[in-house]
């Protein structure tokens, strides 16, 4: 290894020690509960960030202290304490995961990347950060914020040195395998306290002296062309004694098992006949156009429940559905 690099290491935990945020899932506890607190954060994480997940993480982990506890709660509890965080799916997967765990694997975490990602809710990204995170294994998990730091260090610019795979390989940039766990971490926090999108903070960064994007003072980085597919809907909206009509969804993957409007995809000539209004909302790399049919009446099913009007905002729904019931409300 190179001379500098191979402080580099040094550096980078010697600023993680300083300049560390005091996060709840990073107290010092047992390997039990590291492993825990771990997997619960990754899972709120996946979609919110850091300042938002702080409370609801607190009051998670008071509720269901361990993967015991987790496994066996009902469904309504579960939400109740998920309620605000958004995407109920990861709730779902997490819990579903807890009872895995506990069954399976003898109420222990495996210790494993493929193992890992067998787990309901877990990809590439989560399975790495439990290795790297929870058990002090030398991986770098790529999240956005390491992908930010990999990329102005390396000045990574064309499609292809950015792209995933890329990275995957160039991460072996940060390659040390001493404390693995922490310098994971401190590399995530990098990207998230310094190498900040706009405006780097350079001057505090442990990777100035090792940084070619900040030798040749070009900190842009070049978006990656997202294939977002525009897909079209029509929603069955029938009310009935000031009550609305919703469907436990079973046949879409996006937020399945939970409540939404009945619905169907369409094609986009069929969508534009008698268009009156469009309600726009993004899901996973999905760009959904979705317009309102008022029905008077749905067919008789176990999977329908009809919500009280005046309560609507109070239930536990996923915010699609409020999404589409407010868009709904704003034109009769
Ligand atoms: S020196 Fe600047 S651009 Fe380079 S990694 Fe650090 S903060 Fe990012």
């Amino acid at each position: 290894m190179h001379k500098v690099q191979s402080i580099l290491p040094k550096k980078i935990l010697y600023w993680y020690d300083k300049n560390k945020r005091h996060l709840p899932w990073r107290i010092k506890s047992s390997q039990k509960r590291k492993e825990y607190y771990t997997l619960v954060s990754e899972f709120m994480l996946q979609q919110t960030q850091v300042k938002t997940v702080v409370p609801y993480f607190k009051n998670f982990v008071k509720n269901f202290p361990n993967l015991r506890s987790l496994s066996r709660v009902n469904e309504n509890k579960l939400f109740k304490n998920w309620q605000g965080l958004g995407y109920y799916s990861r709730a779902k997967n997490l819990k579903k995961t807890s009872e895995i765990i506990v069954n399976k694997y003898k109420n222990k975490l495996p210790n494993n990347l493929s193992e890992l990602k067998k787990l309901p809710g877990i990809g590439e990204y989560t399975a790495s950060a439990l290795m790297a995170i929870a058990f002090n294994k030398p991986i770098i998990p790529l999240d956005g914020n390491v992908e930010r730091v990999l990329i102005r260090v390396l000045n990574l610019k064309t499609e292809k040195e950015i792209a995933k795979e890329n990275l995957m390989k160039k991460r072996f940039f940060f390659c040390n395998a001493v404390r693995s766990s922490d310098y994971a971490q401190a590399i995530m926090e990098i990207g998230a306290l310094i190498c900040k999108p706009k405006n780097p903070l350079c001057h505090q960064c442990p990777l100035i002296t090792n940084c070619l994007s900040f030798k040749k003072k070009d900190f842009e980085i070049k978006s990656k062309i997202k294939k977002e597919k525009n897909k079209f809907f029509e929603v069955k909206y029938c009310e009935n004694k000031n009550k609305v009509l919703l469907i436990k969804n079973e046949e879409y993957t996006f937020l399945k098992n939970l409540l939404i409007f009945p619905m169907r995809e369409i094609s986009k000539k069929n969508f534009s006949k008698n268009l009156k209004k469009v309600t726009n909302i993004k899901m996973s790399n999905m760009n959904m156009k979705i317009k309102v049919n008022y029905i008077k009446s749905f067919k008789k099913t176990d999977k329908i429940q009809w919500i009280d009007k005046s309560k609507f905002e109070k239930y536990i729904l996923p915010s699609f559905t409020k999404k589409i019931y407010k868009s709904i409300q704003d034109q009769i």
